[in-house]
């Protein structure tokens, strides 16, 4: 279909997500009054290695979480604010060793929790009891546990922070529309909020 039979379909359309050009949708109300932002500063752009329900590790308890491809180093910031409630800062990176994953979980006032998992060894910036507040540099990202390649894995639970908790899905409101969640392959730039 070329892009303006494409368009007359839109406008007939009663779909709020009806597709323009590639990667160009309108934010679902969900998107835009979610009280999530990328958990990476204003400005950097990082593209989503695995999104919902990805085919190798985001399956089961956890079919929500979202991986962002980074250098190990990058600066990662509190996707929302809460009380910093479990860190594992002392696993060394590139071991590729399952259940050797550094994690910071940050509970919020809701009681779902935010896990920023694979932090780079000694990479947490907070403490356990702090409170952060949402874009508050919390930690630097790295490639712990079972990583094939440094990224930072984040995903929200609720019920249960640790293990077997199962993710649920959140949108991130400070960038572009993702209803189905983040695409693989697609870059994410966190804008202002
Ligand atoms: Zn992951």
């Amino acid at each position: 279909m070329n892009h303006l039979a494409f368009m007359g379909f839109c406008a007939l359309a009663v779909l709020s997500a009806c597709k323009l050009d590639e990667g160009e949708l309108v934010a679902s109300p969900e998107q835009k009054s979610s009280e999530y932002v990328l958990p990476y500063p204003i400005g950097k752009t990082y593209t989503c290695t695995q999104g919902w329900n990805s085919r190798y590790s985001h399956q089961g308890v956890f079919s929500y979480g979202v991986d962002f491809s980074m250098p190990i180093g990058s600066t990662i910031t509190a996707a929302r604010s809460g009380r910093v409630i479990y860190l594992a800062e002392h696993f060394s990176d590139n071991d590729k060793e399952s259940g050797k994953e550094n994690i910071l979980i940050v509970m919020h006032s809701d009681s779902s929790f935010g896990r920023y998992v694979h932090l780079t060894q000694n990479g947490a910036l907070v403490d356990i009891g702090q409170i952060v507040t949402q874009g508050e540099t919390i930690a630097l990202s790295g490639n712990s546990g079972q990583s094939f390649a440094p990224h930072l894995h984040f995903d929200v639970t609720k019920g249960c922070e640790l293990r077997n908790c199962q993710t649920i899905p959140v949108f991130f409101r400070n960038t572009s529309p993702h209803p189905n969640g983040p695409v693989d392959g697609n870059a994410y730039t966190a804008g202002p909020y």
